[in-house]
């Protein structure tokens, strides 16, 4: 089967968060089952663009409202990834050194997506399917069925996978101009709440929509951040496929982020090495079980109760554990943070910043992972920690509750608490650290948490069934 992967994000060439790890690692997997899978995506200004070599496949231009754009589409030719990469560039729109956060991301994704389809129009051939992810894709699946000039693509099966259903690319009506001639009669494909809404349309036009995690498609039903209804009433196209994990970038044995490699014998020692280093960057002690978190410093992630945890943790527990945070966010979340620092020097530190070496050491440094999320639609955190044998530390949502079974319970490795509270989380601390004392049951939870197989094959698999039912709709 050919697939084409649509996404905004994919490790190494340009990542923010889950997203980019998901789209670098699938059409790998993929391929390697003897499919033909490529991803497409914007042509940032990236390290990883300027370090490559590229040649040029196709060029086109394309009309966006009163715009006319180029566009270019470049492929890379080592195959370094392990999946055909192409990058389309439109000068002045996508080549820009962030991936979101500029005042015409609209625009931008929105152009991204008509030079997409414009250009798979074109093809010789039509692709098996085609497999967009989040809403800066979620256009597509509408526009290969109802713009006039890729009518032709009509029957081309389209899946959307909603890594985050929080964002959704709102935008008001007078954008539909933007979008390609197409069949008005069917506006009603592309609205919802009176606005154009990029996500709540893939949902409706794609074939078949998938989660991230099982739970998190039950959430949404409750809680969708406004589509609720259509989560609803559009359950039978939806299917939860939890995320897996490069175990070949994600592996304690061979990890190029960290110095000091382990496996399952060796674990107690590598895990005491990397902490070390940790310990002397940071100012922390050795002695002290120290907790992580990683992440993006938003609500989402519960990111606004750390410095209440960590404070609420030292006065009622003790000065007994460690923490570091590694991220970015809200300024707010980032200066509370950042001026905590004074008040625990010794047992506190943070990272502001994005920074992949830290991330990887962290994971095999720490005792404990902390994710406090209110919102967590996969959560690839929590699989890396277990493979690095770091305990999760997690809250009962999304794909959390479906990766991380408490210790309290039958088979148990992780610690799970209810509500994205300081009172829940700092409770967990405290059952972390008792568990910290106990070092022959944390040594068989690290063993039994990196024999855990969260690898891609099980979800890839799932993909390539969910694809052949869509193609036998066809
Ligand atoms: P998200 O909701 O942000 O996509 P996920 O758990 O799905 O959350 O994925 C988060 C990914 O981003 C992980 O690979 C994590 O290690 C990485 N990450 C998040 N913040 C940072 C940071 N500040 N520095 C390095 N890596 C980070």
């Amino acid at each position: 089967m050919e697939i084409i992967h649509v996404s905004a994000e994919c490790y190494p060439v340009a990542k923010a968060g889950g997203l980019g790890d998901v789209v670098g690692a699938l059409p790998k997997y993929q391929n390697m089952d003897g499919h033909i899978a490529k991803v497409v995506m914007p042509m940032y200004r990236t390290k990883f663009l300027y370090n490559n070599q590229w040649e040029v496949v196709h060029k086109g231009h394309i009309t966006m409202g009163s715009w006319g754009l180029d566009y270019t589409v470049i492929r890379e030719e080592a195959n370094l990834l392990g999946f055909d990469l192409f990058l389309i560039d439109i000068n002045g729109l996508l080549d820009r050194e962030k991936v979101y956060g500029y005042d015409d991301d609209t625009e931008r994704f929105t152009a991204f997506q008509i030079a997409v389809v414009d250009w798979i129009s074109q093809w010789n051939h039509r692709p098996d399917i085609i497999h967009v992810h989040d809403h800066h894709t979620a256009l597509i699946p509408f526009m290969v069925r109802h713009c006039y000039a890729y009518q032709h693509l009509q029957n081309v099966p389209t899946v959307l996978t909603i890594h985050n259903a929080q964002y959704q690319g709102w935008m008001g009506w007078e954008k539909s101009r933007y979008i390609p001639a197409w069949d008005t009669w069917k506006w009603g494909l592309l609205d919802w709440k009176n606005n154009i809404n990029p996500l709540a349309c893939g949902i409706k036009n794609a074939w078949k929509v998938t989660t991230v995690s099982w739970s998190y498609l039950e959430e949404m039903r409750q809680s969708a951040n406004g589509l609720e209804a259509l989560f609803e009433y559009e359950r039978g196209k939806c299917i939860g496929i939890l995320n897996g994990i490069d175990t070949e970038v994600w592996d304690p044995v061979s990890d190029s982020y960290i110095q000091h490699h382990y496996g399952l014998e060796k674990v107690q020692d590598g895990k005491k090495k990397n902490k070390e280093l940790i310990c002397e960057q940071f100012n922390l002690d050795i002695n002290k079980p120290l907790f992580g978190f990683i992440g993006r410093l938003v609500g989402e992630k519960g990111a606004d109760i750390l410095p209440g945890v960590i404070s609420d943790s030292f006065y009622h527990i003790g000065r007994t554990m460690n923490f570091l945070v590694l991220g970015s966010g809200f300024p707010e979340v980032e200066a509370q943070l950042n001026s905590m620092k004074s008040l625990a020097w010794g047992d506190y530190n943070v990272y502001i910043g994005y920074n992949e070496t830290l991330s990887h050491l962290i994971y095999a440094g720490c005792d404990f992972l902390l994710m406090p999320s209110r919102v967590e639609p996969c959560g690839l955190n929590q699989m890396y920690s277990m493979r690095y044998g770091t305990v999760p530390v997690v809250r009962d949502t999304g794909g959390l509750r479906d990766t991380v079974i408490d210790v309290g319970d039958a088979n148990g490795y992780g610690i799970r608490f209810t509500n994205a509270t300081v009172g829940d989380v700092t409770h967990a601390i405290w059952r972390s650290v008792q568990l910290y004392q106990d070092p022959d049951t944390m040594f068989d939870i690290r063993q039994r948490m990196m024999q855990l197989d969260f690898s891609w094959e099980t979800s890839m698999k799932q993909y390539i069934k969910l694809y052949e039912e869509v193609r036998g709709e066809k």
